[in-house]
């Protein structure tokens, strides 16, 4: 894709973070790579009417162009993009579930199957750090090391994806473990599928879909 291709997408993926409920106001940022660096949504404007010439590029030693502040979490985008050859999109959220789940700081266990959709046989929670800071995106990396997904404790969930589609469609699906988790745990204590459950699981996921 080109440029304004890119940024037309970035736009409309932000402000579908808004139509699924995965975000309000001006929480959260979604980014996309782009040449030798990526396009992200600019600091602290409302997502819903953000237009694709406010996307701000940023190169990987994090210097900026244009004349508005990219997200102040542009570091765990950066980090990410570094990181993760494969990472082409990457979305924060502060959406309901996922937030009240990493206030209790711990992470999703494998109490359904979907929870393989990150990668793995949980979804973990990064360590508290001061949104904005380089010492959050080292709790973030940490956290998604083999998986596309993680929570962020007291503050909320990031994705990354293959395209724009993968990391908010993950972001979606993890919002709604979270809020699946929530309520079987207001019930009893969920019953965990076992570590060869959750093998076969991923195994199958390899091929599931349309290939
Ligand atoms: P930005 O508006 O700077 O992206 O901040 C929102 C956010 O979610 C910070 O963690
Ligand atoms: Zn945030």
């Amino acid at each position: 894709m080109n440029e304004s291709d890119l940024r037309a997408a970035l736009t409309a993926t932000t402000r579908q973070t808004v139509t699924h409920g995965l975000n309000k106001g001006s929480t959260g940022n979604v980014s996309v790579r782009y040449g030798e660096g990526f396009l992200i949504t600019p600091s602290g404007l409302p997502n819903d009417t953000l237009e694709p010439e406010q996307m701000v590029f940023v190169d990987m030693e994090g210097q900026a162009s244009g004349s508005l502040k990219p997200s102040s979490e542009w570091r765990i985008h950066r980090d990410l993009y570094q990181a993760r050859p494969e990472a082409n999109a990457v979305v924060h959220a502060h959406s309901s579930y996922a937030v009240s789940l990493s206030c209790l700081r711990r992470g999703i266990p494998a109490f359904h199957y979907m929870v393989a959709a990150a990668g793995g046989k949980d979804i973990r929670c990064a360590g508290y750090a001061t949104f904005g800071t380089q010492e959050l995106s080292d709790a973030v990396l940490i956290a998604l090391e083999n998986r596309r997904a993680c929570l962020m404790s007291n503050h909320g969930l990031v994705t990354v994806g293959a395209s724009l589609d993968a990391a908010l469609s993950l972001a979606v699906e993890v919002e709604e473990l979270c809020a699946q988790y929530w309520r079987a745990s207001l019930v009893g204590e969920p019953v965990l599928l076992s570590d060869a459950e959750m093998d076969e699981v991923l195994e199958k996921f390899k091929h599931y879909g349309q290939e």
